[in-house]
């Protein structure tokens, strides 16, 4: 309706004289309307809307990629039933020219497309190149519906930079939370949420949750946050959650002090089933307002809190970078033919070293703890290539050899943060770390203001020392694995063999033993770990098939109250064991003893000198 309306008006205004001012598609604003209320087939309708085409050809896209994924998802998979349609509601013939492209060479006729959309979560179990749940989509017809706008609305070729208002049709019970701008409405029309975004960018990086309210809002340093949770079974609310969070967020503002200035930001929690047709990527995504966040609803509530704190202080330092300090690539953000920058060591590796940082400045963890943090990523590590350029990795992201080691930016990435650290602190008696240079860069880049790929390195070492020179080029753009001993000595710390107490059978949540693929009734102890002092103190080796324990014949099922049971194991209980070793049966008897693994760990070197422990301090205390 309102589109013949701007049509007659810009007859109107041709005929004065005054063609393409408000009225044409780069000035009108994109229409796009949702209907959560009529789901078919677990497919929501969608109408994208502009004003008047001036060129016979036009293209719609659905994004192939968003910022933060650093993969590509063809988002385009999920549309169905695409029209394009004339002012009379008419269809004009299109061409689809890949997954996520759609052509009409009618343009001066189309007014606008209409598809369904189909969500991600149902099919993550299914389809190859599955989406990470928190960028992808979910519909639950009269439950919940994760808008990651992006696998909803397209843009049109050109108009990204116009305006955009959302309307959406939803259920009376369902209520949205998201950090886009409600439109002031002279006349609102009851269940239909109307928003405004500045440009496409804005649609995209403020993602709605649809859930029957379960919100909580509180004040940190002036920031209003909204945690809204999903949880499908009711059992989390959160209030249960907004405690810790609470904290947690208090300290990481009082970490980064006035860096950022930020107003508002919502926690999208989104809480798994694990069902089939239900979520099964967890973790988070960063928005520069918001984040979604994806965990399994079956996590006890101490794991899930944690699990909150390590995930959401990553997405709210995104804050930092590269929401604040990104390069042009990251400005300019191609959904569709996107170029990667040369920085994940900044972005996501800057990011999750803080996420851990932090905890050890603000007293979440104590030293011990943030220690294992770190070398647990130096273990984590060595599963990725050591020898590749970061830079070089960071650059060809999207595809292979790079794309498969894409993980380890938060191992390596933050290892790389964590010996920049030490050096700057280092050079600068003490007085500069990572987050200081982060300070300094947000200050002169900023939301609107990139930097130029290529220089940002030049410019660290600029602001720093020489130094960084070589460090850059020898660990980050080079290709030389760093030797954390060397830099762990600077704050006097070593790695040491220490002996730590473990489970019978579990070291965490890590088992010793496994059951053979396909055939439940055999029980092995893995190859290729470190065992516990239990197995090892047997004779027990990897590989060994548990055939009977005291007697009783191991399955799947019969070894779980084992394990049970061994909870209550006192180091002089007896135990017998068969296992098969290579087709021959051994018995393997004692004491339990009481189970220990030997783990690596970094620990303080005794007898430095004050200089050093100053240093230490001034690294972990800031
Ligand atoms: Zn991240």
């Amino acid at each position: 309706m309102r589109k013949i309306g701007l049509l007659a008006f810009a007859v109107l205004l041709a005929a004065c004289g005054a063609t393409k001012t408000v009225l044409t598609a780069d000035k009108a604003p994109v229409l796009a309307k949702l209907d959560l209320k009529n789901v078919v087939d677990d497919k929501v309708a969608v109408t994208v809307d502009a004003g008047a085409f001036t060129t016979d050809e036009v293209l719609f896209y659905i994004p192939k990629t968003v910022p933060g994924t650093y993969s590509t998802d063809n988002y385009g998979r999920y549309i169905e039933g695409f029209k394009a349609l004339d002012y009379e509601g008419k269809e004009l013939t299109f061409s689809k020219l890949d997954d996520n492209t759609w052509k009409v060479s009618n343009g001066k006729n189309l007014d606008k497309v209409t598809y369904w959309v189909n969500d991600t979560y149902d099919t993550e179990g299914e389809v190859k190149d599955k989406v990470f749940s928190p960028s992808g989509t979910n519909i639950n017809a009269g439950k919940t519906f994760m808008l990651n706008l992006h696998g909803f609305v397209g843009y049109f070729g050109g108009l990204k930079e116009v305006p955009y208002e959302l309307s959406i049709v939803r259920p009376e019970a369902l209520k949205p939370t998201t950090s886009l701008t409600p439109k002031v409405l002279e006349a609102p029309v009851a269940n239909v949420d109307v928003f405004s975004a500045s440009r496409y960018f804005d649609v995209i990086d403020n993602p709605i949750l649809y859930a029957k309210p379960n919100t909580e809002t509180f004040e940190i340093n002036g920031i209003t946050v909204t945690l809204s949770v999903y949880s499908p079974s009711g059992i989390y609310s959160a209030l249960s959650l907004k405690d810790r969070m609470e904290k947690m967020m208090g300290a990481q503002k009082t970490f980064l002090g006035d860096v950022d200035g930020t107003k508002i930001y919502n926690i999208l929690l989104y809480l798994s089933t694990m069902e089939a047709d239900d979520a099964s990527g967890f973790g988070a995504l960063e928005h520069h307002t918001s984040t979604v966040v994806v965990l399994p609803e079956a996590m006890p509530k101490e794991r899930l809190e944690q699990a909150m704190v390590d995930v959401v202080s990553h997405e709210f330092f995104h804050i930092v970078t590269p929401l604040n300090v990104h390069s042009e690539e990251v400005q300019y953000f191609d959904f569709n033919d996107p170029k990667m920058s040369q920085h994940l060591w900044m972005y996501e590796g800057t990011t999750e070293y803080f996420a851990n940082l932090f905890q050890i400045q603000q007293g979440l963890i104590d030293e011990g703890e943030f220690y294992q943090r770190m070398m647990d990523k130096i273990n984590n590590a060595k599963s990725y290539d050591d020898a590749m350029s970061f830079t070089e990795m960071s650059k060809n992201i999207l595809v292979d050899p790079y794309k498969k080691n894409y993980a380890n930016v938060y191992e390596k990435g933050a290892l790389i943060n964590m010996v920049l650290d030490i050096q700057l602190r280092q050079l600068s008696n003490g007085e500069k770390g990572v987050l200081w240079l982060m300070k300094e860069l947000s200050k002169k880049y900023g939301n609107d203001t990139p930097f130029e790929d290529d220089k940002l390195i030049d410019e660290i070492v600029a602001m720093t020392y020489p130094e960084i020179r070589t460090f850059f080029d020898t660990y980050v753009i080079g290709d030389t694995p760093i030797d954390y001993s060397s830099y762990l000595g600077m704050v006097g710390l070593s790695t040491d063999l220490i002996e730590q107490e473990t489970g019978y059978f579990l070291d965490g949540d890590n088992p010793f033993i496994d059951v053979e693929q396909g055939n439940e009734n055999v029980v092995f102890i893995r190859k290729g770990i470190q065992l516990n002092s239990f197995f090892k103190g047997l004779g027990a080796e990897g590989g060994d098939i548990i055939k009977e324990i005291n007697g009783t014949a191991v399955t799947l099922e019969s070894i779980r109250p084992i394990i049970g049971k061994s909870f209550g194991w006192s180091p002089d209980t007896e135990i017998s064991m068969v296992v098969d070793r290579d087709g021959k049966e051994v018995l393997l008897e004692g004491k339990v003893g009481a189970p220990t693994v030997n783990v690596e760990t970094i620990v303080p070197v005794e007898n430095v000198s004050d200089e050093v422990l100053e240093l230490r301090q001034a690294w972990l205390k800031g």
